[in-house]
């Protein structure tokens, strides 16, 4: 049977980026080696991760004065790297979330922070507003996609300082206004790659403003003037990046997919909010993510959850259940995931609703 895979992360990929990877494993780029034993140094590897660098560049439209990296760790290693290399007295943060709150409890590590708005209160069911960003904050974080609450910030905010962004769930669902930012990280495993690589786009002159001595591997610099081979980086999720990353430039680049991103989510968004079973979770429809719908039961249906969960599992239907902060279901609609399996989802709704 046909599977829908609605998981939040590891996630979906596109089968261009799987078949591709596959024949690598075989036999890479006519080595008659697979590209899990050949040096990350030979002509052909270099090539590979010179061309992904260039795809992000050109796909998310990257001034000139950036750097993209690719190293290991996640984004929770980016949670302690960016205050080490940004944080000199103080930064403002936005708390929208487990992964924000994450980002939060390390900066605090390396100095001052301002946590400028919260709806933790609300368990993250909305995207704060009218906060203020005090003008000597070293930079702002926002993590743009919250990945578990299904909220998502969908323009990037004007503030008088330099943004970091966690863009781990969202990158490449939208275009981005990079020159606002002096870092955007995030783990590959929910729009790009398999587990394993972590992109990091970095403004050369943010960096060299702190006091403090920097480990050699926590130094984004080690990894600019390596052109991010400073050590062995995660070669074969950096080879499968590189496939996702020329699918998404032949589906038209990101405000094509951004366009095919809101289609597949208005569907799912309408279905639940014309269902008598169903509600969303976020209710302001200006904060709702379009790659991770979450929704549950209304009160009278509540114990009926875990049957419609094994319901859609006989339609193909995996990888729906919500986390457990939440409750209920996540649909994780992210870039590779097509409109069909949105269809048979909205379908087995439906279906389950008028038993
Ligand atoms: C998944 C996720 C993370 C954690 O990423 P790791 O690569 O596992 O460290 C951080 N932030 C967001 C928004 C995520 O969705």
């Amino acid at each position: 049977m046909k599977k829908h895979n609605f998981y939040a992360g590891p996630s979906i990929l596109s089968e261009y980026t799987l078949k591709n990877t596959a024949a690598a494993i075989e036999n890479f780029a006519g080595t008659g080696l697979s590209i899990l034993e050949i040096s990350h140094r030979s002509k052909e590897f270099v090539a590979v991760i010179d061309e992904a660098r260039a795809l992000f560049k050109e796909l998310l439209d990257i001034p000139d004065g950036y750097q993209v990296l690719f190293l290991g760790g996640g984004a929770s290693l980016q949670f302690c790297m960016v205050p080490y290399n940004l944080l000199n007295k103080k930064a403002s943060y936005l708390d929208t979330g487990t992964w924000a709150n994450k980002a939060i409890k390390e900066a605090k590590l390396f100095g001052e922070v301002d946590v400028v708005g919260s709806s933790k209160a609300d368990n993250y069911n909305y995207i704060p507003k009218g906060y203020t960003v005090a003008p000597d904050s070293d930079y702002f974080h926002i993590t743009t996609n919250n990945t578990i609450y299904g909220t998502e910030i969908h323009n990037d905010p004007d503030v008088d300082v330099p943004m970091v962004a966690d863009m781990s769930s969202d990158i490449f669902s939208r275009p981005v206004d990079v020159s606002k930012y002096s870092i955007i990280y995030g783990g590959a495993q929910k729009n790009l790659a398999p587990a394993g690589v972590t992109f990091v786009i970095v403004k050369e002159d943010a960096l060299g403003k702190v006091d403090r001595a920097i480990p050699t591997m926590l130094n984004y610099k080690t990894h600019i003037d390596k052109d991010t081979m400073f050590n062995t980086p995660p070669v074969l999720p950096i080879y499968s990046a590189l496939q996702t990353l020329k699918w998404y430039k032949e589906l038209g680049g990101v405000e094509a997919i951004n366009k095919i991103n809101l289609h597949k989510a208005q569907k799912l968004y309408d279905a639940i909010d014309n269902s008598k079973m169903f509600h969303g979770t976020v209710t302001n429809p200006e904060d709702r993510s379009i790659m991770n719908i979450t929704f549950v039961m209304n009160d009278e249906y509540k114990e009926l959850e875990k049957d419609f969960i094994d319901f859609a599992s006989t339609k193909g239907i995996v990888g729906i259940k919500g986390h457990r902060s939440v409750g209920g279901f996540r649909a994780s609609t992210y870039n590779a995931l097509p409109e069909s399996s949105v269809d048979v989802l909205i379908a087995a709704m439906k279906e389950f609703e008028n038993k």
